[in-house]
């Protein structure tokens, strides 16, 4: 079977179950490009405790990286080691665009945003906790974020207080 890319070397790679597809040379500069594109996401932590974290997501195409594009959590099950993870994206941002990855023979158009950031999710996010199992949930969100924060809403009953005092 020969590299689907340069359709000249022999395919040995990615190794596994699955037939290879690619030759080393193209293989290489196929992991080099998706190592660029993980890194035009950041991930910020927000909030943690031992057994949950919270995160916002950045990408640097959208607002410049000034604007989060969604926010994930975690949760670990300390009993079966296994950790939760749910991310809800916001469709502010382009998601299913395709990343082009260039290789010396030409362009091939296979991976989305998306992709790349289930990347992210696996060896950055999954692989600071280590568990033992793991899965995840991915919500494309397609409303405006709102917020309902307890202390404004303390504020206001007191406020109301004073008025029928
Ligand atoms: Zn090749």
């Amino acid at each position: 079977m020969k590299c689907r890319v340069c359709k000249k070397a022999e395919s040995t790679l990615p190794e596994g179950s699955k037939e290879p597809r690619f030759c080393s040379r193209c293989w290489t500069t196929r992991l080099r490009q998706l190592f660029q594109e993980e890194d035009r996401f950041r991930i910020q932590r927000v909030m943690r405790t031992s057994d949950a974290e919270k995160y916002h997501i950045f990408h640097d195409d959208f607002e410049g990286g000034a604007t989060a594009v969604g926010l994930a959590f975690a949760l670990l099950d300390r009993v079966h080691d296994q950790l939760e993870v749910s991310a809800f994206l916001s469709n502010r941002f382009e998601w299913h665009q395709s990343v082009p990855f260039i290789y010396e023979e030409g362009v091939e158009c296979e991976v989305e945003v998306l992709d790349v950031f289930l990347g992210i999710i696996e060896n950055d996010l999954v692989a600071g906790w280590r568990p033992c199992r793991w899965s995840a949930e991915i919500t494309l969100c397609t409303d405006e974020i709102f917020w309902i924060d307890n202390s404004e809403r303390e504020g206001e009953e007191a406020a109301g207080d004073d008025a029928t005092a």
